[in-house]
C-alpha cells in the first residue's frame, strides 16, 4: 500500500488565496493600503536571483506592494546596515527580507539583528526565535511553518504523536520543534551527533527530515503509518532530490511529501501569510 502524497503546490496555492483575500480586507479597512514586502537582495547568485524574484512575484500577485532592493556583491556591511535602518523607519514597509546567503565581508547575524522585529517577516530575529521558544506569539520562520500547514492538511494528530526533527538548524529544526511543542507533539530533535538515528526516527509518527543529504532517510527508519515531510533539496545528478528515499518511504508512511512540490513552494507562501500578519499588526497599533 503506497502513502498519500501531499500536494505542497496546491496547499501553497490555497495559502496564497487566502492571503490575497486578507490583504483586500485590510485594504478595505485602512484606506487602500496594501501590505509592502521590502525584498534585499546582494550581489548576483543565480539561485538567490531566482529565489528572490518568485517572492516578489507571488507577493505581487497577492496584491501586495513589493519593493526591490538590489545591492552589489561589493556592498560593505555598513551600507547594507544604512538600508535596514531606512526601511525599519519607512511606515509603508510591513516586512523586510534579506536574501541569504550574504557576501562574506558581510556579518549575517549583524544584518538579521538589524531588522525590526515587527518587520522581520523570516523570524530569525533573537527577539521573534526568543518569542516563539517561549511559546508567545511573534513572526515565525517560513519553513517549519509551512511544515505544520502541510500536516494539518494531510491529517496528521500532532497532539500527544512523538515527532521526530531530524537537523537543529535556526531555519528549520529548531523552530519546528517550538512549533510542533506547540502543538502538544513529544519532540525529539536529532542531529549529526545523534546515536542510532535510525532507532530514534522508527519510533516517530511524525518525522520530519531536514538535513540537506540526499535520500538519508530509508524505509528500515520510518515507522509504518507515520506522517513524512522531507525538507532536505539536494541537487545530484538524478536531478532534485529530498533527504527521504521517497519511493521506497512511500510503501510504509501514511502519507510524505514530495521532492521538488512538497515543502518548497510553502516557504513563499508562509512569507506572504508572515508579511500581511505583521502588516494586520502594525495597523492595529
Ligand atoms: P543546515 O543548517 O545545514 O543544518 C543541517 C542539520 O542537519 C544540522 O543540524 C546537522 O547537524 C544535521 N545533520 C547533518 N548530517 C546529519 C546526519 N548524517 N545525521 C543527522 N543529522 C545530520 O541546513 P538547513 O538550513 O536546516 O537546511 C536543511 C535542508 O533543508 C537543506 O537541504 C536545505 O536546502 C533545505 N531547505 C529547504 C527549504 C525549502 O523551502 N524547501 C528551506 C530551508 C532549507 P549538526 O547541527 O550536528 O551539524
Amino acid at each position: 500500500m503506497s502513502g498519500q502524497v501531499i500536494d505542497g503546490k496546491a496547499v501553497a496555492a490555497q495559502v496564497r488565496d487566502r492571503v490575497a483575500a486578507g490583504v483586500q480586507e485590510l485594504a478595505t479597512a485602512n484606506d487602500g493600503r496594501t501590505p509592502g514586502l521590502a525584498t534585499v537582495l546582494v550581489g548576483e547568485d543565480p539561485a538567490s536571483q531566482v529565489y528572490v524574484g518568485n517572492k516578489r512575484k507571488q507577493a505581487a500577485e497577492a496584491g501586495m506592494r513589493s519593493i526591490d532592493e538590489q545591492l552589489l556583491e561589493a556592498t560593505p556591511e555598513d551600507e547594507l546596515l544604512e538600508l535596514i535602518d531606512e526601511l525599519n523607519g519607512d511606515d509603508s514597509v510591513d516586512g523586510i527580507l534579506v536574501q541569504l546567503p550574504l557576501p562574506e565581508q558581510i556579518d549575517q547575524d549583524a544584518v538579521i539583528e538589524r531588522i525590526d522585529p515587527a518587520k522581520d517577516v523570516d523570524g530569525l530575529t533573537a527577539v521573534n526565535a526568543g518569542l516563539l521558544a517561549q511559546g508567545r506569539p511573534g513572526l515565525v520562520p517560513c519553513t517549519p511553518q509551512g511544515v505544520i500547514e502541510l500536516l494539518r492538511e494531510a491529517g496528521a494528530e500532532l497532539e500527544g504523536s512523538e515527532a521526530v526533527i531530524v537537523g537543529r538548524s535556526i531555519l528549520v529544526g529548531r523552530p519546528l520543534a517550538s512549533l510542533l511543542l506547540g502543538e502538544n507533539a513529544t519532540v525529539t530533535v536529532c542531529h549529526s551527533r545523534t546515536r542510532d538515528l535510525a532507532g530514534v526516527c522508527s519510533r516517530a509518527d511524525v518525522l520530519v527530515a531536514a538535513v540537506g543529504s540526499p535520500r538519508l532517510i530509508g524505509r528500515e527508519m520510518v515507522k509504518p503509518g507515520a506522517f513524512v515531510i522531507d525538507v532536505g533539496t539536494n541537487r545530484t545528478d538524478d536531478g532534485l532530490v529530498g533527504d527521504v528515499d521517497f519511493d521506497a518511504v512511500r510503501e510504509v508512511a501514511a502519507a510524505i511529501t514530495p521532492v521538488p512540490g512538497g515543502v518548497g513552494p510553502m516557504t513563499i507562501a508562509m512569507l506572504l501569510s508572515n508579511t500581511l500578519e505583521a502588516a494586520v499588526r502594525r495597523a492595529r497599533v
